[in-house]
């Protein structure tokens, strides 16, 4: 399958990108940022309840590639609430899926990243997005000035985006690979919310073959995306510097442990877990944790699931 397909509408061929990882090798080592991010519960159409809007705010910022000015959209970092992450971290907050405002994306030139990794390009970098992105690129929609809430569909898009941005411009692999991974994590939130639609009473038979169609290809497309984001993690330890991604060597050592578990690797969550419990620098909440998680893995091989 092809992974960053549906960016032909921006005059981005993504066929001959296939390999996402392909060009890591010899690349030098560079400094990760940190890393933030959220996720909420499918809004629900109740009276008194917040907007997604409600926790958005604009701000201008300059495109490194361009030159120009553009607003984008951020979340008031000040007024969420957060809830309990998924076990691979995925950040959850009420009433808004904060992951999904996570990417800045120039409207002129197609330059596109995560905020945490826009501004940060060397000159190579911009010279190769000119010629790969920009000088391609079609803008797709009205540049506008109001706040308006993303669906999980143009997020992912935009993270889509993104991933091809962070392939032209031979970005590090734990860049890659944690756009990977926030792309799985929005296709997880898209199936909850449509779950809870199919739920509803007012949900038509209609609707519902309809619903039934886009949660198969978001779970085909989660696991994918999922698979890449475990891949390139794997490969960044072994060639990037911490933090990776924002993240230590436990909190990332505790991810990759999850992942291989959810991916049914037992073995390789089996080594993590062991790892996380005999370091000697590992928080003791997240050696609980790890604890939990071996539990898991025991009950998972016994039922040999
Ligand atoms: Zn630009």
């Amino acid at each position: 399958m092809n992974l960053l397909s549906g960016l032909e509408k921006f005059g981005l061929n993504s066929k001959d990108m296939k390999d996402i990882f392909s060009e890591d090798t010899q690349e030098k080592k560079a400094k990760v940022s940190k890393k933030e991010v959220a996720k909420e519960e499918p809004p629900k159409p109740k009276k008194e309840e917040p907007k997604e809007t409600d926790f958005l705010l604009q701000k201008a910022i300059r495109c490194p590639v361009c030159d120009k000015v553009f607003k984008t959209l951020l979340v008031k970092n000040g007024r969420i609430k957060r809830k309990e992450s998924d076990r691979d971290l995925r950040p959850r907050f009420m009433y808004i899926d904060t992951l999904k405002y996570d990417i800045a994306s120039c409207p002129y030139c197609g330059y596109t990243a995560m905020n945490r990794y826009f501004e940060h390009m060397s000159t190579t970098q911009v010279k190769l997005i000119k010629e790969g992105v920009c000088m391609k690129f079609k803008p797709t929609s009205e540049i506008s000035d109001e706040i308006k809430e993303i669906d999980y569909d143009e997020a992912i898009e935009r993270y889509k985006l993104a991933l091809y941005n962070a392939m032209v411009k031979k970005g590090k692999i734990s860049e890659k690979a944690y756009t990977c991974l926030k792309i799985s994590w929005l296709y997880r939130a898209q199936i909850e919310t449509l779950e809870a639609e199919l739920e509803k009473e007012e949900c038509t038979p209609e609707r519902k073959v309809s619903i039934d169609k886009q949660l198969d290809i978001a779970r085909t497309e989660e696991i994918a995306f999922y698979n890449q984001a475990y891949e390139g993690f794997e490969k960044a330890i072994s060639s990037e510097m911490y933090p990776i991604a924002g993240m230590d060597q436990n909190t990332l050592d505790f991810l990759i442990a999850v992942m291989a578990f959810n991916l049914k690797k037992y073995e390789v969550a089996s080594r993590g877990v062991s790892r996380l419990l005999t370091s000697t620098s590992a928080s003791s909440r997240i050696k609980d944790k790890a604890f939990d998680l071996k539990e898991e893995i025991i009950n998972a091989i016994r039922n040999g699931k």
